[in-house]
């Protein structure tokens, strides 16, 4: 069976029973792989975009204006969009939910590009073809922007039990839904004690990310008088970026509410006992925020693109070129924002966003039988770490090309002084992304 051919079956959880029961995989494979999605002829090349996040949002509205005459079809699973950047804030209730959703229809209608409500199960990249509950879809490119997914396997092994005990009791909210709603509750709900954010170890969406919540959930209990403590288990020696700024917020406006913990790297969780063995010691919870390690989002395995460590292991993301985002292994495939690997740059949605536009430029550009120089993306990030007055503070980094080195290197500057000007400037800069994708 060919590489493909198996991750397609995998794709339908049926990869570990392809060979011993051919009847099973035949019957439920046929729905599927015999029916084709009613869609139109494609006039030109059929670009196939999987998530409508960041990264797949961008592409599609800039590739149909790089490329007019192009069929371009963003498939997306969630009816509507949910922005993480600046959910926090929404945590504390500094922002309503409606700055933060926004609608697909919009911008489909606005820049021509087709918006199909639907997850895509399985890929099969040898007929160019992916398929969803609908029937399959046939492209000319395809690109792979379908965020990222949750580890839990690195704490709980095969234990489906307390995985879903964890996601259910204590939810990330790193990937945006029911899990925001439900650690908002939390967060308002909070009587006395300990409440413990675990920061992943490895590479993460949003790195920093987890010290903002800290910062704002500091922020609730101090608002509201409760006498709980924010707890902060940290695997790394010490917060990256914004550091001094962090620290400075916990110091001076959080102390006695925020403890951060470094180098505490986790050796056992137990939701049941809420307690988190670390190098650092024991530490029990009253309630908790656990995010576990982060990998490229599901599609990626499905569709075998998936880097490998010198040693033949898996490195959890994916496998393209670190200058076109174009997939090692198959040209017509594209790899964007927070799935990719082994390049300096954080997974944020600003750069999913850069990065949105550089891959279209070069998906109209092979349309054309050309070839252009890619440019590298940048990156800002603020992060709110007062709610009254509000204050935020900043990193952006700008990439260039090390040729004799072949190495992309990042020059970060950084606004560690919080300020209530940094707190204008973070909802400026979510508007304009926002009207990137969506006005
Ligand atoms: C709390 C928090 C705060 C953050 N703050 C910031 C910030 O201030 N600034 C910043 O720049 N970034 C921030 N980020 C990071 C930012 O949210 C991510 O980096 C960004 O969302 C990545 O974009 P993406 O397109 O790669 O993935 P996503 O935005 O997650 O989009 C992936 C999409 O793919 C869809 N999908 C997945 N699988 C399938 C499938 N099989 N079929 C169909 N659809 C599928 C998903 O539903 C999803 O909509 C923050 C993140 C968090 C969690």
């Amino acid at each position: 069976m060919n590489t493909s051919r198996r991750s397609f079956l995998k794709g339908l959880g049926l990869g570990g029973v392809a060979l011993s029961t051919p009847k099973l995989v035949f019957a439920a494979a046929e729905t599927i792989v015999k029916k084709e999605a009613m869609l139109p002829e494609p006039k030109g090349n059929r670009v196939v975009i999987v998530g409508g996040g960041w990264a797949g949002l961008t592409v599609a509205k800039y590739l149909k204006k790089e490329a007019p005459n192009a069929e371009v079809i963003l498939i997306e699973k969630r009816p509507n969009f949910f922005s993480c950047p600046i959910s926090n804030e929404w945590l504390a209730d500094l922002v309503s939910l409606d700055f933060l959703s926004h609608d697909y229809n919009q911008p489909a209608a606005k820049y021509g590009y087709k918006f199909i409500n639907t997850t895509v199960l399985a890929i099969e990249r040898d007929k160019r073809r992916v398929y969803t509950p609908h029937g399959y879809i046939q492209y000319d490119y395809l690109v792979l922007a379908p965020g990222i997914k949750y580890n839990y396997s690195a704490w709980f092994k095969d234990n489906k039990d307390l995985i879903k005990y964890t996601m259910l009791h204590y939810p990330s909210a790193f990937i945006p839904g029911s899990e925001h709603l439900a650690l908002k509750r939390k967060i308002w709900n909070f009587e006395e004690g300990e409440f413990v954010i675990t920061v992943p170890p490895g590479a993460y969406r949003c790195p920093p990310a987890p010290y903002e919540r800290a910062a704002m959930i500091a922020y609730v209990f101090k608002k509201n008088k409760v006498k709980g403590r924010v707890v902060i288990l940290d695997p790394k020696p010490e917060i990256v970026p914004k550091g001094p700024g962090f620290m400075a917020a916990y110091n001076e406006l959080y102390a006695g509410i925020v403890e951060y913990v470094p180098n505490a790297h986790i050796k056992e969780v137990d939701p049941i006992k809420k307690v988190i063995k670390t190098s650092q010691g024991d530490f029990n919870f009253t309630d908790a925020n656990l995010n576990p390690p982060h990998q490229a989002g599901e599609l990626v395995w499905m569709a075998d693109l998936i880097a490998k460590d010198k040693d033949g292991k898996p490195t959890g993301w994916a496998d393209q070129d670190h200058l076109t985002f174009q997939a090692k292994s198959d040209p017509r495939v594209f790899l964007v924002g927070d799935v990719i690997g082994g390049v300096p740059y954080p997974k944020s949605g600003h750069m999913a966003n850069s990065q949105g536009k550089i891959v279209a430029k070069i998906i109209a550009a092979r349309m054309m039988g050309k070839d252009i120089t890619p440019a590298l993306p940048d990156n800002t990030c603020y992060s709110m770490v007062n709610g009254d007055p509000q204050e935020a503070i900043v990193i952006s980094v700008e990439y260039s090309f090390n040729e004799k080195e072949k190495k992309i290197v990042p020059k970060p500057k950084v606004i560690n002084q919080r300020s209530q000007q940094l707190a204008k400037a973070t909802y400026e800069w979510a508007k304009g992304l926002y009207r990137d994708m969506f006005a």
